[in-house]
């Protein structure tokens, strides 16, 4: 699969202001050299606990968030820094769908309006608009009878229905999603995965699905990479992150999914300690105060992302060992020893 977008030491730090003259007092360190890529077509899971950066990773990709540093590139060309016409020329590539479908659509426009406005501001509109956006609700399930109403008199599924609709107008090649599903009721999430998964199929699209239920990730997902306290920590084939996921983060958190089948038990690793502040994250490698395996090497250096066995699969840890956390769970061992596509 070719690649599509790329992105290299992505980093934001937000200052930290106070005072009267609103003077900078410290920074947050919300991303900090995030590197990773995706492929025509591929689903790229970022997971982690709410505050550890995946929001803010997912608005600088679409360049709504500036970084502090590090470069993306979108089908080999470096977009950051890009503005204007080339920065609309983007636009047309790689769209977002907002997590809360509530507060992400204007209460003051019709569903037509909003699916309309990607293509009014491009100039797209008077060459067929009206038929694009009656196809573009098909697309999506919604009826062209809907195209009068205002999101507000729809359900939640329906909204975010309108959303992806909207980033679809201009026939992006990629969306990022930022936690699609999860302001959804139970009840529809299901059914907004299955239609972003076939949408994929029938459009070829790739996606950078952000998100913190691993259930989910694991559902849609082709690669997974672990987000903790503004780093990745460990990336991998969702066959081979799930099956032996070697950075214990990874392992607390598969260890926390619910269970389908309430007559087994699975032994849940507990975290202790909070998570600490991204103003001031611990030496070395950061999810040491809370890791059961730290030893003295982890609070001086900080530790690279190496491969664990398969060469698509990298954490970043001095002590990583493969734990079977889903034991019995997952796939079938022959399968999962075939990580290669
Ligand atoms: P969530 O799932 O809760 O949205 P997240 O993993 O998406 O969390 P971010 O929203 O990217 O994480 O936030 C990462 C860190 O950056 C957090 O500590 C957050 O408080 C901080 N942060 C985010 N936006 C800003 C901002 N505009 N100014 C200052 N700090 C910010």
């Amino acid at each position: 699969m070719s690649e599509l977008l790329r992105v290299e030491g992505l980093t934001k730090h937000f200052p930290i202001r106070g005072g009267v003259l609103r003077r900078a007092r410290g920074q947050v360190r919300a991303v900090d050299g995030v590197s990773f890529t995706v492929a025509a077509g591929e689903t790229l899971g970022l997971v982690g606990e709410s505050g550890c950066g995946k929001t803010t990773t997912s608005r600088m990709v679409v360049r709504l968030v500036e970084p502090t540093e590090g470069r993306v590139f979108l089908r080999g060309k470096e977009i950051t820094g890009l503005s204007g016409d080339a920065l609309r020329d983007v636009r047309r590539e790689l769209q977002i769908v907002f997590q809360d479908p509530y507060s992400s659509l204007s209460p003051r426009m019709t569903v037509h309006d909003l699916v309309a406005e990607p293509l009014r501001i491009q100039g797209l509109y008077r060459d067929g608009g009206r038929e694009r956006v009656t196809s573009l609700l098909e697309t999506v399930g919604l009826q062209p009878e809907h195209a009068n109403r205002y999101a507000h008199e729809f359900s939640g599924g329906q909204r975010q229905r309108i959303g992806i609709a909207r980033a679809l107008a201009l026939g992006p090649s990629i969306l990022v999603l930022d936690e699609p599903v999860s302001a959804l009721d139970v009840s529809v999430r299901a059914q907004v995965v299955n239609e972003l998964s076939a949408l994929q199929d029938s459009l070829g699209l790739a996606y950078v699905f952000v998100s913190h239920d691993l259930s989910v990730v694991r559902h849609v997902c082709d690669r997974v990479a672990v987000m903790y306290l503004g780093k990745i920590v460990e990336l991998a084939s969702t066959r081979s992150l799930y099956a032996r996921p070697a950075h214990p983060y990874t392992q607390a958190l598969l260890s926390a999914i619910p269970i389908p089948d309430p007559t087994q038990v699975r032994e849940r690793i507990v975290l202790t300690g909070d998570v600490p502040s991204a103003s001031d994250p611990p030496s070395g490698c950061r999810f040491r105060t809370r890791c059961w395996k730290a030893q003295e090497v982890c609070a001086v250096e900080e530790p690279p992302l190496l491969p664990q066995g398969p060469a698509d699969h990298v954490a970043a840890c001095h002590f990583p060992t493969e734990a079977d956390v889903l034991a019995g769970e997952h796939f079938a061992p022959e399968a999962a020893d075939d990580v290669s596509g």
